[in-house]
């Protein structure tokens, strides 16, 4: 996935407004979206395993769904003109239509109708189905009468082909697939799908300060939430993981754990480390493995990022990988992920574009706000006795409270010219529900 990439000089110079001390989010996000590749490699899956993976090429149906004219309701075929215009018309039942075993008797007569259920096919020359509440039929009499004006022609019938037409595409190349996907897939008798090959991402945490779970917390020291939190964004999006773990702060360490990233995945994901006054040895070691920017980007938590391409090996040898050295705070880790990782991992592994859902909630209380960056302020959602929107901002926003990201259920986007909000304003969030 690496052949004639552009390099990070060309696509900071497409960037209109590029400057890597202040970055704005949406000029970092171009960014980024001109810099990843799109996995290439197609499989065929069977029809269950294909749900959330990504559609190779577009399936184009080769029937016609329904396969033939048929009845929306449980009720009487009719031909539309034996509907008297004014008056009840009387119809004679001669026959039955069900669902998989269709009617068989001659053509149906003028006056005639068919008793038919939900799905049967519709005998040849009938067009309309009166359901069958609206109809006046006496027990042991094969006679009906239908009210006026209770139906009109072609009422109640389903078209053949109405769902899906022989020759229509169904589904287009790069559909994220869905459950109503997998049920349009299964009407066309699809029992494999054309998928794109699940991207690989390999993740670490690095700090000196970090421990593992199970490990004793010396002083000083902090469990390394990090790597459990980008496990369950990263699970959420369906990719294929490769845990390192958390890697000491040395340099022989990192270089193995970035090489062996570079490759074995598509993209590294790094968190910590990476900030202005970082002591620590990861800048360094990403800056040496290949064509890496740091960047200080226009928002709040979440402002130092590295981001490039790096090498499993010298001079072009080996295999490359995007990199993301997302910083350590567990907040900034989560925000970052969620403003920028999230879309280019979608993007790279071949999912077309879709916006995320945003609510408009009106802010209970004011909100300090100040122009020039973006912030992502964690916030409570529920709907008023009327069905508004309405946002309370969680407790405290520090970026390493990550209480405060489980006890929201959305991120309040402060976008980069927006200023103070009054108490009742309204603002954008993004819930946590349509992420994934
Ligand atoms: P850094 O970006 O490396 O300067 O880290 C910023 C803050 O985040 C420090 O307080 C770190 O201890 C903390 N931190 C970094 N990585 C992790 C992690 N994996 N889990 C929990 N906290 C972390
Ligand atoms: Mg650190």
């Amino acid at each position: 996935m690496n052949a004639l990439s552009p390099s990070l000089q060309d696509i900071a110079s497409c960037v209109s407004g590029y400057d890597p001390n202040a970055l704005p989010v949406a000029q970092a996000q171009e960014f980024i979206a001109r810099l990843v590749p799109r996995v290439q490699a197609v499989e065929m899956v069977a029809i269950r395993s294909a749900l959330g993976r990504v559609l190779a090429r577009d399936i184009v149906s080769a029937i016609n769904v329904p396969a033939h004219d048929n009845s929306a309701m449980d009720g009487y075929a009719l031909r539309g003109l034996d509907l008297l215009p004014d008056a009840d018309t009387e119809l004679t039942v001669v026959g039955t239509g069900f669902a998989g075993q269709q009617y068989v008797g001659d053509t149906v007569a003028a006056g005639h109708c068919v008793r038919i259920m939900t799905g049967a096919v519709m005998p040849d020359g009938l067009d309309t189905v009166v359901p069958q509440e609206f109809v006046k039929a006496d027990a042991g009499s094969d006679r009906i009468r239908v009210p006026a004006g209770i139906v009109r022609t072609g009422d109640n019938r389903r078209l053949a082909g109405e769902d899906l037409a022989k020759g229509e595409a169904a589904l287009s190349a790069g559909r994220l697939l869905r459950p109503a996907d997998l049920g349009l897939l299964a009407s066309l008798g699809q029992a494999e799908v054309p998928v794109l090959r699940r991207l690989r991402v390999a993740f670490f945490s690095t700090g000196d300060e970090l421990r593992s779970i199970g490990e004793p917390l010396d002083a000083g020291c902090v469990y390394d939430s990090n790597r459990y939190t980008l496990w369950g964004m990263l699970q959420r999006l369906g990719v294929e993981l490769i845990d390192l773990g958390v890697v000491r702060d040395e340099p022989a360490a990192l270089e193995a754990a970035f090489r062996s990233a570079a490759e074995t995945a598509d993209a590294v994901i790094t968190s910590g480390g990476v900030s202005v006054g970082e002591a620590d040895h990861t800048k360094q070691v990403m800056a040496s493995l290949g064509d890496v920017l740091f960047w200080r980007i226009a928002m709040r938590p979440g402002r130092p990022m590295a981001i490039g391409r790096i090498q499993s090996a010298d001079q072009g040898q080996g295999k490359s990988a995007i990199l993301f050295g997302l910083p350590g705070n567990p907040v900034a880790v989560m925000v970052t992920f969620y403003a920028f990782v999230r879309d280019a991992l979608l993007a790279m592994s071949g999912a077309t574009a879709s916006p995320l859902p945003m609510l408009r909630a009106a802010s209970i209380a004011p909100i300090r706000k100040k122009p020039g960056r973006t912030e992502y302020q964690r916030g409570i959602v529920s709907r008023t006795a009327d069905g508004q929107w309405q946002v309370e901002i969680t407790g405290s926003q520090g970026s390493g409270i990550l209480r405060s990201m489980s006890q929201a259920n959305g991120l309040v986007v402060l976008h980069h010219e927006q200023g103070n909000v009054e108490a009742g304003g309204l603002v954008d969030v993004l819930p946590f529900d349509g992420l994934v």
